[in-house]
């Protein structure tokens, strides 16, 4: 808990920040510190290795030394859930936080944005697209998963077909969720692309320094869209697969801007816009 430090200070240079373990390779600082040159506001955000033993000292210190909040990354999504004041309902459902609000009172409230972040990318790029267009795929059953599945509900999705290569952990999401979401086998991989109109891949396979993603795609519909949750590379193994055969393609930097405009919305007080120029920004990091 954070002791209820009284932190408003509207006009005073904002302080936002990153907490995980490594940090080094997020985008997210050229992200929100373009956006508030954009905005002309005060501040900056930055990034904190906190590890693991030095966590719930971090938490304390947010309100304390008055920043306007952080997001999270591994491997400290989970453990934060007990350390904050408050979660959004669906933080709560995914079981995972990746931003932090440090509230006016000092308290500090939770959520997760990653889903709906991923569920926005695909349609900004594919406007035609909504979650009950037809069944949806996803691969992976971690904290991406978890939080695409969870949105991709709460959207209106009518049938999820899990697939992760550690079956169990797909009949656990299958059972939180209930109904659109049914678990899938590994080996029943390839059909259950079957007649689908997007499929999502919430794993890190394709990732630099990754393999690429075992998953044939024959029985993937031609207007299926295919979205990967992966921005580094900018063009996964599955996403240059995918667009050879005619499918439109998404990667995970429309996920990643997404999630990140509520959080500096929260905490520097506008709405920011992804622009051309932002997506430039980013790009030029690879
Ligand atoms: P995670 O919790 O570690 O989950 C990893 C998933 O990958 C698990 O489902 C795991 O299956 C699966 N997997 C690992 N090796 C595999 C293999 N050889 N074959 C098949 N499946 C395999 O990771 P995460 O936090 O969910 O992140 C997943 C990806 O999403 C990462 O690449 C991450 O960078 C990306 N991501 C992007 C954003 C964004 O803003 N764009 C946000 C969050 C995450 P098992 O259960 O069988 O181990």
């Amino acid at each position: 808990m954070s002791g209820g430090v009284p932190v408003a200070q509207p006009h005073a240079f904002g302080i936002a920040g990153l907490l995980g373990w490594p940090v080094a390779h997020s985008r997210s600082p050229v992200i929100h510190n373009h956006w508030l040159a954009r905005y002309g506001i005060a501040g900056r955000y930055v990034l904190f290795p906190v590890e693991p033993e030095n966590l719930a000292a971090a938490l304390r210190g947010l309100s304390v030394l008055r920043l306007r909040g952080c997001n999270v990354t591994t491997p400290h999504k989970q453990a934060v859930i007990p350390l904050v004041d408050r979660i959004d309902p669906l933080a709560q459902r995914i079981g995972a936080i990746n931003t932090i609000v440090v509230e006016a009172d000092g308290t500090l409230h939770g959520f997760n944005n990653d889903g709906n972040g991923f569920v926005q990318g695909i349609r900004d790029a594919q406007p035609q697209w909504r979650p009950d267009a037809g069944p949806i795929a996803v691969v992976g059953a971690g904290g991406a998963a978890r939080a695409i599945v969870a949105s991709l509900a709460a959207q209106g999705a009518r049938e999820i077909r899990l697939v992760n290569r550690t079956y169990e952990r797909a009949r656990e999401l299958e059972a939180l969720f209930g109904p659109p979401v049914r678990a899938v086998r590994w080996s029943e991989r390839a059909e259950a692309l079957d007649g689908v109109a997007l499929l999502a891949n919430a794993t890190d396979q394709g990732m630099v320094g990754k393999p690429a993603l075992d998953l044939p795609l024959d029985r993937l519909p031609k207007h299926a869209i295919v979205g990967d949750a992966i921005y580094t590379p900018p063009v996964t193994p599955l996403l240059a697969a995918a667009k050879a055969r005619g499918n439109a393609t998404v990667n995970g930097l429309g996920m990643l801007l997404n999630q990140a405009r509520p959080a500096f919305n929260a905490w520097f007080g506008v709405m920011p816009e992804i622009t051309p120029e932002l997506v430039k920004a980013i790009e030029a990091t690879f």
